[in-house]
């Protein structure tokens, strides 16, 4: 499911996490609309192959959707890799490039029982502590500690 808005010309080829009036929409381009148009915002369930982050206290490590059960309550990802790009060392400047993993670690999350009150929080599934983002692949390590 690619991100089909109307405010990029259709060039954007990001995997949506977003319904916005009706048309899937990626994370990235979310930022761009008004406060307004915001608030209109869907989540879309989650589906195999979409894109997510597991936030792992203030790392984070990219992964992809393998499994959702029926009904969506769980979900199953799996690790991608993550390669290092920038020559920053150990600084809050990173930059990565990620490939999928066959062999990645697999992490089972389940649908907070908390009804969600934005679209951004319908996007995230575990718990505090150890949660998973729907949507956006991000990586980051904290040397602090
Ligand atoms: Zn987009």
């Amino acid at each position: 499911m690619k991100c089909q808005t109307p405010l990029n010309l259709g060039f954007c080829d990001q995997a949506s996490c977003f319904s916005f009036a009706g048309l899937p929409m990626c994370f990235e381009c979310s930022k761009d609309l008004t406060r307004d148009q915001q608030t209109t915002l869907v989540a879309l369930p989650p589906y195999v192959g979409m894109p997510c982050t597991i936030q792992y206290y203030s790392d984070a490590h990219p992964a992809t959707v393998i499994y959702v059960s029926a009904g969506t309550s769980k979900i199953v990802v799996r690790e991608d890799h993550a390669k290092r790009t920038d020559n920053n060392g150990m600084s809050d400047c990173q930059q990565y490039e990620f490939s999928p993993n066959p062999e990645g670690q697999e992490h089972t999350f389940f649908k907070s029982k908390t009804p969600p009150v934005t679209a951004d929080e319908a996007l995230i599934y575990g718990q505090r502590g150890k949660s998973c983002i729907l949507g956006i692949r991000r990586a980051y390590y904290d040397y602090s500690y």
